[in-house]
C-alpha cells in the first residue's frame, strides 16, 4: 500500500492521509489548519490530483480533521463520505459554523479566499454523507467492479473515546490491514469512556503523537488534576472575579460542563449560571440526546437539565460586568479572533483579579497559545485585532487531556503488533520520541514520518 501525508505542516496542522490499498483510494480525514488562514490552511490535495478517491472517511468532527471536507468532496466528486452515525449528527453543524467563521474573517480580516465553501454547497453535498455504527464492516471501494473473485476492501470504526462520535479506523484489504488511530483517549474522561481498541491488530499503524513531548509526572492522576481545578474555581468565587475556560465546542465543553455539574451537585462550587456559546449549546444537547447510545459515564446526567446554561449573545462578551464569580465555558479553545473566548480574554488578561484556565491544547501560533507562553508581567502580542497586552491575570493550565499519554500509545503499539508505524498529529519532538522508543522496544518495526506531501510505500 501507499500512504501520503497531506498535512501542510510538520506540526498537528490539518489532518488528512491518502491511502492507496490494493489499487483503491481512501482519503482519511479532511482537516483544516487551526493556525493558518485561507488556502494555506488546506491539506495538500494537489499532491493526489491524479489519484482516484473511492471514499473519504472521517475519524471525528474536530476542525483539524473535518474542516475542509466540502473542498475534498469538490476535488473528488465520486467519493463516498463515511463516518460514524454520531459524527453524522454533528458534521453539518460543524461545517456550517465554519462557513460563518470564514465569512466573518473575510469581512473583518480581508481574507479574500474565504469562505472556502458556502452554506448552499454544504447543503448540496450533505446527501452523500453516510453514518455507520461502531464495529461494523463497511465496503468502501469497488462498488462498480463487483465480479467473481473480487475482494472489496472494508473499513470498521472503533470507538476512540476522544469526543462524541470519534473513531479509530480499521482498513482491511485482501492481503493487508491498516489501523488509523484518529485522536484517541484510552482513559475514561468525565463524561466519555475511554477507547475500545482492545481487539485491534494490524500490519500498518497510523498513529497520533500529540503527547509524545510530554511525560506524565510521577504521582499525576486525572483525579488530582480535577481537584486542583476545583480548588482554583473555589478561589475565583472567593475573589468574586470571573473565570474564562476556553474550550472547543465539541468534546471539551461537555467534559467541563459535566465536571461543573458534579461539583455543583456535591456543593463544592455554588449553583450559578454557566455562560456558553451557541454551538457549544447545540453539541451539549446532542450529548444529552445520545446519552444512551454513547459509551459514557454518568449516563443519567443531562447537562442541559442539571445546569443553568446561558448562551452568550453576539457582542455580549464585550459588555458584561466581569464580577461575581461568573463562569464562562466558551469557544474558541485556542481563542481565535472574533470569538467570545478571544473577546473576553481581551478584557481579562490585564486585570489581575480575573482567571483564565486552559484545559486543552492551544497551537503556539494562536492567541491562546501566545497567552499560554507569556510569563506573568510580560508584554506579548495577543492577536492582530487585540494588539499587545500585558499578562496580569491568573492563567493556569490543567491537564485534562482527551489524548492518550505517550506510554499508553507505546503499549498500544505492542498490542497492535504492526510491521510499520506511521507517525502523525504531533510536533517533531513528539514524533522523534515515539520513533526512538518504538525502535528501542522492537527494532523490527519500521517507523516512518512522511513530511508534508510525502508518500511512503509499505
Ligand atoms: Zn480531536
Ligand atoms: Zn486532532
Amino acid at each position: 500500500m501507499r500512504i501520503t501525508n497531506l498535512n501542510p505542516d510538520t506540526e498537528i496542522g490539518a489532518t488528512s492521509w491518502f491511502l492507496n490499498m490494493e489499487g483503491h483510494g481512501l482519503l482519511m480525514d479532511a482537516g483544516m489548519h487551526p493556525g493558518r488562514e485561507g488556502r494555506d490552511a488546506l491539506p495538500l490535495y494537489d499532491k493526489i490530483q491524479s489519484e482516484t478517491v473511492d471514499s473519504i472517511v472521517l475519524s471525528h468532527c474536530h476542525h483539524d480533521h473535518v474542516g475542509s471536507l466540502p473542498v475534498a468532496v469538490r476535488r473528488f466528486p465520486k467519493a463516498h463520505v463515511l463516518m460514524t452515525e454520531l459524527s453524522y449528527l454533528l458534521v453539518e453543524r460543524v461545517l456550517h459554523n465554519s462557513v460563518n467563521v470564514m465569512s466573518r474573517q473575510r469581512d473583518e480580516l480581508g481574507i479574500k479566499d474565504y469562505p472556502l465553501f458556502g452554506h448552499d454547497e454544504l447543503d448540496d453535498i450533505a446527501s452523500i454523507f453516510q453514518g455507520f455504527r461502531y464495529n461494523r464492516e463497511i465496503e468502501w471501494a469497488g462498488h462498480q467492479k463487483r465480479q467473481a473473485g473480487f475482494v472489496s476492501p472494508t473499513l470498521e470504526f472503533y470507538d476512540a473515546g476522544h469526543a462524541l462520535g470519534s473513531a479509530g479506523i480499521m482498513v482491511r484489504g485482501g492481503k493487508q490491514t491498516l489501523f488509523f488511530t484518529g485522536d484517541v483517549s484510552f482513559r475514561d474522561q468525565t463524561i466519555l469512556r475511554g477507547a475500545r481498541f482492545e481487539d485491534v491488530r494490524a500490519d500498518v499503524l497510523v498513529m497520533e503523537t500529540t503527547r509524545g513531548n510530554r511525560h506524565v509526572p510521577p504521582g499525576f492522576t486525572r483525579e488530582r488534576e480535577v481537584e486542583r481545578l476545583t480548588v482554583a474555581l473555589e478561589q475565583v468565587q472567593k475573589r468574586r472575579a470571573c473565570v474564562l475556560i476556553p474550550t472547543f465546542a465539541l468534546g471539551r465543553t461537555q467534559e467541563i460542563l459535566a465536571l461543573l455539574a458534579v461539583l455543583m451537585k456535591t456543593g463544592r462550587i455554588r449553583q450559578q449560571p454557566i455562560y456558553i456559546g451557541g454551538l457549544g449549546r447545540v453539541f451539549t444537547e446532542m450529548y444529552d440526546i445520545e446519552a444512551q447510545r454513547t459509551h459514557r459515564m454518568l449516563s443519567q446526567l443531562k447537562l442541559t437539565e442539571a445546569l443553568n446554561l446561558v448562551v452568550l449573545e453576539k457582542g455580549q462578551a464585550n459588555k458584561m460586568r466581569l464580577r461575581g464569580g461568573r463562569i464562562f465555558v466558551v469557544t474558541a479553545g485556542m481563542m481565535t479572533e472574533h470569538t467570545a473566548a478571544h473577546d473576553l480574554a481581551l478584557r481579562m488578561v490585564e486585570d489581575e483579579s480575573q482567571s483564565i484556565f486552559f484545559v486543552g491544547y492551544a497551537e503556539p501560533s494562536t492567541p491562546g497559545g501566545r497567552l499560554k507562553a507569556a510569563k506573568p508581567g510580560e508584554k506579548f502580542v495577543f492577536s492582530p485585532s487585540g494588539g499587545e497586552l500585558t499578562h496580569r491575570c491568573d492563567v493556569q493550565d490543567f491537564d485534562l487531556t482527551a489524548h492518550a499519554n505517550r506510554d499508553e500509545l507505546l503499549a498500544f503499539v505492542d498490542q497492535v503488533g504492526p510491521k510499520v508505524v506511521v507517525l502523525g498529529h504531533g510536533n517533531q519532538d513528539s514524533r522523534e520520541w515515539f520513533a526512538a522508543n518504538i525502535k528501542a522496544r522492537n527494532p523490527k518495526i519500521r517507523v516512518l514520518q512522511p513530511g508534508p506531501g510525502e508518500t511512503v510505500e509499505v
